[in-house]
């Protein structure tokens, strides 16, 4: 089958659903072809901007952005179009019934692991602030939840200094879905709270602490849909600060805001196909004409004027590599990486790894060009992690040079 449309877009994690909205709301018949849902499905759904430059922390992302190197993507796109894609960002979720906000520096978040994260956008109910400001906190967990440990949460939080005089106290709920047979995640409670019983017994559970402690620190348990409105209903009727913790996957938060990606995606009137793997392209003379993809139902073909790869990193497909070379895997470009796999890696575990950072080398517009600087697709451009430069679990950058590459890009296709 033979289909022809203004733009591609491969893939669905943030960087490729932003680049299609844009592009849609720029006029754009855009389709999405994906083969997974990407990892915004599985992070925390707060987007950190850029938490740490050569390890040291940084304040404020934006003024940070200077040190980077200079085929770092944010350098490449500028300051201002990251600033305009959050500020895109906040107002999507804010339509979709999630608050979003950021402060004026990095928050520092509480993980369910009793660390504190730096990031920049995040829901209200992340905010932690409160924490600061009081001495009491109790810390929450339900009984036979996987990976929230409050006796864990709190040893490491006071190694803190500035929470080491805190008085923390550890809370187990009990567990209202024992009838699951294994151990729950927080994403079974987040559902079971968007029901009217379990609403009521979130707030049966946590009375008796609201009545003790001024702050209630809890894994991602306050619904899924209408978390913003649980979160605010539950705060004031139990008159209490609660604050949700950064969990480990499946991701509460980011599915949060990939479900009002989705809905905004169809209301853009964007044609999502799921489930199909770009295999390959058609190039003439430095223009792709087409893409191929695999589905149970066989092989289909994708024409368009311009192509967006949001493909991401090795996780997620966009990349692929055997020992001695790695390549971006529909159009085949290579990637420049040592011969020595050795030297991929640091034997520092806090090194740097040139694995982490790699992927396609672009210019400002986000085409792929080669060694020399010479643009290789003209039109082809490329977003999120698949693009190269940027180590985001070292910088906590991910979502953000996702999301901002994804506005660039669709914002540029959107003008053609
Ligand atoms: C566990 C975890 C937690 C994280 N937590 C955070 C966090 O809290 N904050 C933060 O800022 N960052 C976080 N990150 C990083 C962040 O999630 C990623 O950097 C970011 O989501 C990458 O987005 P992307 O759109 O570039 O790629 P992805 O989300 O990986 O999406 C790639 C998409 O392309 C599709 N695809 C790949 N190949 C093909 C193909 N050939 N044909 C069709 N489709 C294809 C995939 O199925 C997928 O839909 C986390 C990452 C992980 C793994």
């Amino acid at each position: 089958m033979n289909r022809k449309t203004d733009l591609v877009v491969v893939g669905s994690g943030l960087a490729g659903m932003t680049a299609a909205l844009i592009a849609a709301q720029s006029g754009k018949q855009v389709t999405i072809l994906t083969h997974g849902v990407g990892s915004l499905a599985i992070s925390s759904g707060t987007v950190d901007v850029l938490g740490y430059v050569d390890g040291k922390a940084v304040d404020d992302p934006f003024s940070a952005m200077g040190d980077l190197p200079e085929q770092h993507p944010y350098r490449l796109v500028g300051e201002g179009e990251v600033r305009a894609a959050v500020d895109w960002l906040r107002n999507l979720s804010r339509k979709g019934g999630l608050s979003m906000t950021a402060a004026e520096g990095n928050r520092r978040l509480v993980t369910v692991m009793g660390t504190l994260k730096p990031s920049w956008l995040t829901p209200d109910s992340f905010c932690a602030e409160a924490i600061e400001d009081v001495h009491r906190i109790a810390v929450i967990t339900v009984e036979g939840m996987k990976d929230v440990h409050p006796g864990l949460i709190i040893d490491q939080l006071q190694r803190y200094p500035h929470l080491a005089k805190k008085e923390f106290f550890e809370a187990v709920l009990p567990n209202p879905i024992a009838h699951a047979h294994r151990n729950i995640t927080p994403l079974d409670i987040a559902r079971y709270v968007e029901t009217p019983e379990g609403l009521q017994w979130l707030k049966d559970s946590l009375t008796p602490y609201a009545k003790l402690y001024p702050v209630l620190l809890m894994p991602p348990i306050c619904g899924m849909d209408h978390s913003q409105q649980l979160w605010n209903q539950l705060c004031m009727a139990l008159k209490v600060k609660i604050i949700e913790m950064v969990s480990i996957p499946p991701g509460v938060a980011g599915l949060r805001l990939r479900e009002i990606m989705r809905k905004a995606l169809n209301s853009a009137g964007v044609y999502v196909v799921e489930n199909t793997q770009a295999v390959s392209a058609e190039v003439e003379e430095g223009t792709c004409r087409a893409l191929t993809t695999v589905a149970t139902g066989g092989e289909n073909r994708w024409e368009a004027d311009s192509f967006i790869i949001a493909t991401g990193g090795l996780l997620s497909g966009g990349i692929s590599t055997a020992p001695g070379k790695a390549w971006e895997t529909i159009f085949g470009l290579p990637l420049d990486m040592p011969e020595q796999t050795e030297e991929w890696s640091s034997p520092a575990i806090f090194g740097k790894s040139l694995f982490a950072s790699m992927g396609v080398k672009v210019n400002e517009d986000l085409k792929p060009v080669d060694k020399d600087g010479n643009v290789i697709l003209n039109n082809v451009r490329f977003a999120g992690r698949t693009v190269g430069g940027y180590d985001f679990a070292a910088e906590k950058s991910g979502l953000g040079v996702a999301l901002a590459t994804g506005w660039h890009a669709g914002s540029l296709a959107g003008k053609e």
